[in-house]
């Protein structure tokens, strides 16, 4: 951004020399355009066809007409015929709230912690959940000998936030019928080799 005491060219802008917003305002309403225009001006050709936004100060005593140009936004200020930057721009705050774009990021990273947050609870779809014995394992569980038959997401207690892995093992009850248990990870042993 030019300082105070630089130079710029000396030119009519359409966007600010300092924050770079646009001095093209408004259209000019058709029924006014010409009054806006050289008196010569081709009326399918006007050269002005918007309002400008630059504001134009004139300083008593010293010029009857426009003197120095400043910018509605930043306040950059220069003077009209050297082109002497006379006043810096502020700089201007971010505008407020988000662009959608900024919104959709938020959402997206939103979404992915329900996510982890969920599966973190419940497990993957698909995945095992850290279950280590296979299905066909010789184990143990409680002292009694079984075979994994594999694994399944069992609801405790109605909550599905509160799912939870368990392993289905085939046993052989107290009357030698074979029957399928549910036993958390925990509780389950490898069957010692015999
Ligand atoms: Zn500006």
């Amino acid at each position: 951004m030019p300082e105070p005491g630089d130079k710029i060219e000396i030119k009519e802008y359409d966007n600010c020399p300092g924050c770079g917003s646009s001095f093209i305002g408004n259209p000019i309403p058709e029924e006014s355009i010409a009054n806006y225009n050289p008196l010569d001006a081709d009326p399918n050709n006007y050269p002005n066809t918007h309002f400008r936004r630059v504001i134009g100060i004139e300083i008593k005593g010293q010029r009857d007409g426009v003197l120095h140009w400043k910018c509605p936004d930043c306040g950059f200020r220069w003077h009209r015929f050297t082109g002497l930057v006379l006043e810096k721009g502020k700089k201007l705050s971010k505008q407020k709230g988000f662009t959608l774009a900024e919104l959709l990021v938020c959402l997206a990273i939103v979404l992915c912690l329900i996510l982890v947050l969920v599966f973190s609870m419940k497990g993957c779809p698909g995945s095992t959940n850290n279950l280590s014995f296979k299905a066909g394992t010789k184990v143990m569980v409680d002292g009694v000998p079984g075979t994994i038959m594999g694994h399944e997401r069992i609801d405790t207690d109605g909550n599905y936030t509160m799912d939870t892995w368990v392993y289905k093992i085939r046993v052989i009850d107290r009357e030698g019928e074979p029957e399928t248990i549910q036993a958390f990870e925990s509780e389950v042993t490898l069957a010692p080799e015999r």
